[in-house]
């Protein structure tokens, strides 16, 4: 500790103990807490509700038609992300909210939920990643006030910034600037401030000169912290998928479609617009960067667990829809609204950004859902993502009967248009 150098914070804000991994199911419904009292009230008679015991009369046939109540199982889908601490009040609305939907429809699949309002997102790190495809990105990693997930923002290009990330913190010094990546331009050994690189100003500098331009101001746009696309960037909002992106499950495109979006925002324009000629498509340009939000909501929304459960069933004949009915989630449980508000964060909301972005999907819904309850980002163009093995005629991809299936039930369950 004594070595710290001088210009070391001169205090350390340790994050409090956070009770992690924490599922709804382990909230104690026991405390004498009058919120955890009522939240126990809501979560009974979200459980009650439709259940087989309490309605031995009711043929359940308003969430799953024609299964017999003795397969159903009494589990329900967490009011938000699996696997983090809740919000009380959240829940709370949320579990309502969902009891009431369920009353509601049937089928319940399509149409994500839109939150009421934005959650609030904080930006609490951000680094350089090189990739092993030789482009570089940034990292983000968010916190907000929904869960205590830590949902993140992959950024390829230099000119789509945060600003809670960017914003100045009291007592911060330059040196807790640059360890959380609130600077601009590179970091280097020696570097002394978050706010002017002088490697790259000397760069900028020597350039002008060799031109014979003027000696003027070194600080140029790539100094600052306020640019802004000068296009729509790519966008894509991905949800965590441990089997498909880090297990080599091939029951999903998930992995696939990560790869290729990474791929589609790190390529250099002329390369892009070589293989649109090429293959005579539309592809899109990476000019004015691109963003992948990352949530950590693993299985449509249902978590891990209730995804390996989904998977047996799935041996046992159901398509993936039929699974999840069975289980007692609906289809798609995911909700976008922290996508939206990591948008906005970032730069990419209506009041900055004039010229809205373009939303790699292959999702109708998803579209409005991204858009934000009083569409605080605005999707200007929706750019489709084909299967490799789909568009390469079966040479690249992933080869499955599962994933056939999966993708058959995208386009005639979810209403995927995946052309
Ligand atoms: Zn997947």
């Amino acid at each position: 500790m004594a070595n710290l150098p001088s210009h070391a914070s001169p205090y350390f804000s340790p994050q409090p103990p956070s009770p992690s991994n924490q599922d709804v199911g382990d909230i104690s419904l026991n405390s004498s807490d009058p919120t955890t009292s009522l939240l126990k009230e809501k979560v009974e008679e979200f459980q009650g509700y439709d259940s087989p015991v309490s309605n031995p009369d009711q043929t359940n046939g308003d969430v799953t038609p024609s299964v017999p109540a003795c397969l159903l199982s009494p589990s329900f889908t967490p009011p938000a992300t699996p696997g983090g601490t809740l919000n009380p009040a959240q829940i709370l609305q949320q579990t309502q909210a969902q009891a009431a939907s369920a009353r509601e429809t049937s089928a319940n699949t399509k149409a994500p939920k839109l939150l009421p309002r934005l959650p609030h997102v904080e930006c609490i790190v951000r680094a350089r990643i090189p990739t092993t495809n030789g482009a570089e990105m940034f990292l983000h990693l968010y916190h907000n006030d929904l869960d205590n997930k830590e949902h993140l923002a992959i950024v390829f290009g230099n000119h789509i910034r945060s600003r809670s990330l960017d914003q100045v913190r009291p007592g911060e010094t330059e040196m807790d600037r640059m360890i959380r990546g609130a600077y601009v331009g590179k970091l280097h050994p020696g570097r002394v401030s978050s706010w002017y690189d002088e490697e790259k100003a000397e760069a900028a500098a020597k350039e002008r000169a060799a031109e014979g331009a003027v000696n003027g101001a070194a600080f140029d746009q790539t100094q600052s912290t306020q640019s802004s696309p000068s296009q729509a960037p790519l966008v894509r909002i991905h949800s965590e998928c441990y089997t498909g992106e880090t297990a080599w499950s091939a029951r999903c495109d998930c992995g696939e479609q990560l790869d290729e979006a990474a791929r589609l925002m790190s390529l250099p324009i002329e390369t892009l617009s070589e293989v649109a000629s090429q293959q005579g498509l539309s592809v899109p340009s990476n000019s004015a960067g691109g963003v992948i939000v990352y949530l950590r909501q693993e299985g449509r929304g249902i978590g891990l667990g209730e995804k390996l459960k989904a998977y047996n069933l799935q041996d046992l004949g159901s398509d993936t829809v039929e699974a999840n009915l069975l289980l007692r989630h609906p289809a798609d449980a995911r909700s976008y609204g922290l996508a939206t508000a990591m948008l906005a964060d970032l730069g990419l909301s209506n009041d900055i950004n004039p010229h809205g972005i373009r939303l790699l999907t292959n999702n109708p819904d998803k579209v409005r859902a991204v858009e934000g309850p009083s569409r605080e980002v605005v999707v200007k163009e929706r750019v489709p993502m084909v299967p490799l093995a789909w568009s390469t005629g079966g040479k690249m991809g992933i080869k499955s009967s599962e994933v056939e299936g999966y993708l058959q039930t995208k386009i005639s369950k979810m209403g995927h248009m995946l052309q």
